[in-house]
């Protein structure tokens, strides 16, 4: 089967509506991405981590980024300290509840 550039720049069938307005990949979806892989991804943020002890001359990172599967109704965060593999997973109320006592906690120190 040859593939025309109007096939090329056809949504891939497992994608039923718009990405979210978040989503980087947007255009970019594949009909041959793995079906683990069939998700939308924000842009990702990392913090490094200067009290944890460096591994392998690099700093331990924070990583998080907003991420919804096709098949999820919501958008969660993904939150992972040093590998995406050890990831845990957040809703966006209990990401906003961390971040809110983190943030009491930072002004605990500020007052
Ligand atoms: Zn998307």
């Amino acid at each position: 089967m040859t593939i025309t550039e109007s096939n090329a720049s056809k949504a891939p069938f497992w994608l039923k509506g718009d990405c979210p307005p978040w989503c980087q990949f947007t255009g970019d979806h594949k009909g041959d991405d793995y079906p683990d892989d069939r998700s939308h991804m924000g842009t990702d943020f990392s913090v490094d981590l200067t009290l944890e002890p460096a591994s392998y001359g690099y700093p331990v990172s924070v990583e998080m980024g907003l991420y919804q599967h096709v098949t999820d109704a919501e958008p969660s965060i993904r939150f992972a300290g040093g590998s995406w593999k050890h990831a845990v997973s957040l809703t966006i109320a209990e990401a906003r509840a961390i971040a809110t006592d983190l943030l009491a906690l930072c002004d605990e120190v500020a007052s």
